[in-house]
């Protein structure tokens, strides 16, 4: 392994785009260039791995940041390949990509600034009060996941079950297909309203900043790759680890509006509190999942996926008689209504499952019959 020359920050600027030679229009396209190679290597995390290969030094790799940096460009990369192998089979649409990418655009520095100053003003705030200590073993990694896990389920349960928290969360659930690129369909202010809940009810629970910056990226990493598209992985069950671990299969389910699917599997990694909140839901493979959500709307709107929630909730509270239902419309789970004429999810699944279990209570009874 070649030592020549370690990483030297201050090579970087050495760049020539201040070169006194060129026009100003050349220099400003170069500036456009280099700020879009900028881009580029952000979006594909692949300047930690650009360090490492001109380094020549592979120590690294034995530390967090080191693995972080090769790990970084894996979701990215598959995204490209899900879009490549789309593209070969003939069945990649423009469409299905379009307005993620378009609000990842509008989220990219804004959201991620708020949520990060919203963390550590979290942290700054509530770690006094920690109930108990913990450090960087294997075992209080495993309590720390747990308890994240708990964190990032009231997190996820409450923007469905809360109309207004829904508003944020609802972005998400608009694509009407499963890819990569459904990672990036967010609203700007989910990710701070997120990391706020989650590092709030961690911090609390004495998970400190190390580990439970250490879980996000564990977290951000299995996340993303839960919304792997069928066209890559068709039968996304992941084998014998489907009964603990959150798979891309559990996660379709989730983004399905099935009447059976809608509101279930809500964790991230372990599926564990689906299963202790009752709100754990298999893969069936003969009901094939149909996407997004249930109101009518129009996918390839960017002002639709983004603020139609809120335009149908600030419709409802001015329509909605008294002071005390205008504020119900705020909290109660999307699909209440001061009339009882909608449905909300969890009506919409137990109609299903009761309607359901009638049908198999008359297939027995027809059974028994033919067998007397
Ligand atoms: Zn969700
Ligand atoms: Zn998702």
């Amino acid at each position: 392994m070649g030592h020549k020359c370690s990483y030297d920050a201050s090579l970087e600027e050495t760049i020539p785009i201040n070169n006194h030679f060129i026009t100003n229009n050349t220099l400003i396209d170069m500036e456009i260039l280099q700020t879009f190679y900028d881009e580029l290597i952000g979006f594909f995390g692949i300047g930690g791995i650009i360090r490492l290969v001109e380094s020549g030094d592979y120590s690294s790799l034995s530390t967090f940041d080191g693995v972080r940096n090769v790990l970084g460009p894996v979701i990215p990369l598959l995204l490209v390949i899900e879009m490549l192998r789309g593209a070969f089979y003939k069945r990649f649409k423009i469409d299905e990509y379009k307005i993620p990418f378009l609000v990842f655009v509008l989220n990219r520095f804004i959201s991620r600034f708020i949520s990060i100053a919203a963390v550590a003003f979290c942290i700054g705030l509530l770690e006094p009060w920690a109930i108990i200590t913990t450090s960087f073993t294997l075992y209080w990694i495993i309590y720390g996941y747990i308890v994240w896990e708990l964190a990032h389920f009231a997190y996820h349960y409450f923007g469905h079950k809360v109309r207004i928290l829904w508003c944020l969360h609802s972005t998400h659930h608009a694509p009407q297909q499963m890819n990569l690129s459904v990672n990036f369909a967010h609203f700007f202010l989910e990710a701070p309203y997120a990391d706020v809940v989650r590092t709030s009810i961690c911090i609390l629970l004495g998970v400190n900043p190390a580990l439970l910056f250490f879980i996000m990226f564990i977290d951000g990493f299995w996340g993303s790759f839960i919304h792997i598209g069928e066209n890559t992985l068709k039968d996304a069950r992941l084998g014998f680890l489907q009964p603990i671990v959150l798979t891309p299969s559990h996660h379709r389910v989730h983004h399905a509006k099935n009447p059976l699917y809608m509101d279930t599997n809500f964790c991230n990694l372990l599926n564990i509190w689906d299963r202790v909140f009752k709100t754990y839901q298999d893969e069936r493979m003969e009901m094939k999942i149909e996407y997004g959500i249930t109101r009518q709307m129009n996918p390839n709107s960017l002002w639709d996926v983004y603020f139609g929630e809120f335009v149908c909730l600030g419709r409802d509270i001015a329509a909605a008689p008294g002071l005390r239902n205008k504020i119900l419309y705020i909290v109660m789970p999307p699909g209440w209504s001061h009339t009882g004429s909608h449905k909300t999810a969890k009506m919409v699944r137990d109609e299903f499952i009761a309607e359901e279990n009638i049908e198999r209570d008359i297939e027995a009874v027809d059974s028994v019959r033919v067998i007397a």
